[in-house]
C-alpha cells in the first residue's frame, strides 16, 4: 500500500509540476494580450516588443509540450528492447551538426574523439540521437563561452556493472559544474540546479529525465560525474550485445 501510495503522489506531484510550468508563460500571455487590446493598442514600438516576448513565451511551452510526449512515448515503450543496429559515430557526428549553429553562436567549441573502428549497437536511432542532442546541448548551455566540449566514443572490453562488453559515450564540459549534493536528483523530472538558469536557456528541466528513460529501455547505465569550477562529464554505457 505504501509503494501505491508513493506512486500516487509522485502522479499529484507531476500534474502539479506540469500545470505550474504550462501556467508561468499562459500567465504572461494572457497579460500581454490585454495590454495590447488596452494601453499599447496604438504604440507601434511596444506591439513589436510584447509580440516578441509572447513568441518567446508561447515556444516555451511548445518546448515543454514537446518533452511531455517525448517524455510519455519512451516510457510506454521502457520495456520493449531496441534491436535496430545503429552507427553512433554517425549519430554523434550528426547531432554535433546540428547543434554547432548554437554552440558557435555562444562562442563554444564542440569536439568529437572516438578511434577508427566502428560503434555499431542495438538501439533506437531517434532516441539515440535524443540522448547525445540533450547532453550536447546541455554541455553547452551550461558551459562556458570560449571553452570546449568533448564527445567521445570509446569501447569498454567488459563493463564491470553491464558484465558485458558495452560503448561509452562521454560528453564533458568546462563550465561552473554542479555541487554533489544535486547529483542523485538530476534526472528527476523538472529538478534544476538554477530554476532562474534553466528558464533563462529555455530548458525544461526534462532533458535528463528523458536521457535516463531512453537510457533505461537499451539496459544501459547513465553516470554524471561533476566538479565545481571545473566542469561536468554526462556518460552513457551502452552494452553492445
Ligand atoms: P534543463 O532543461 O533545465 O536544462 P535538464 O533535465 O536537461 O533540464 O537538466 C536538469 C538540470 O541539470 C539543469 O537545469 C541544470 O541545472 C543541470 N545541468 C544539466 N546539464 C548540466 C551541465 N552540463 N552543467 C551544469 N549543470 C547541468
Amino acid at each position: 500500500i505504501s509503494e501505491l501510495e508513493q506512486m500516487g503522489q509522485m502522479r499529484r506531484d507531476f500534474v502539479a509540476n506540469v500545470s505550474h510550468e504550462l501556467r508561468t508563460p499562459l500567465t504572461a500571455l494572457l497579460g500581454f494580450i490585454e495590454t495590447l487590446r488596452g494601453a499599447a493598442k496604438d504604440d507601434a514600438p511596444a506591439r513589436a516588443r510584447f509580440l516578441a516576448i509572447m513568441h518567446r513565451e508561447a515556444e516555451r511551452m511548445n518546448r515543454l509540450v514537446r518533452d511531455l510526449l517525448s517524455l510519455s512515448r519512451v516510457e510506454a515503450e521502457e520495456r520493449v528492447r531496441p534491436t535496430n543496429s545503429v552507427d553512433l559515430r554517425a549519430l554523434v557526428a550528426s547531432a554535433i551538426t546540428t547543434i554547432r549553429p548554437m554552440a558557435e553562436a555562444m562562442g563554444v567549441t564542440i569536439e568529437k574523439i572516438a578511434d577508427d573502428s566502428d560503434f555499431i549497437l542495438p538501439a533506437d536511432s531517434d532516441q539515440m540521437t535524443q540522448v547525445l542532442q540533450n547532453l550536447i546541448e546541455n554541455a553547452v548551455k551550461y558551459g562556458l563561452p570560449g571553452k570546449l566540449v568533448t564527445v567521445r566514443l570509446t569501447h569498454v572490453t567488459r563493463d564491470p556493472s553491464l558484465r558485458s562488453a558495452a560503448i561509452s559515450i562521454a560528453v564533458t564540459d568546462h563550465g561552473d559544474g554542479i555541487d554533489p549534493v544535486h547529483l542523485p536528483r538530476l534526472t528527476e523530472r523538472f529538478y534544476r540546479v538554477d530554476t532562474h538558469r534553466s528558464r533563462e536557456k529555455g530548458g525544461t528541466g526534462l532533458g535528463l529525465a528523458i536521457v535516463k528513460h531512453i537510457v533505461n529501455r537499451h539496459r544501459g547505465r547513465f553516470r554524471i560525474e561533476s566538479t565545481l569550477g571545473k566542469g561536468s562529464t554526462f556518460s552513457v554505457i551502452l552494452p553492445t550485445g
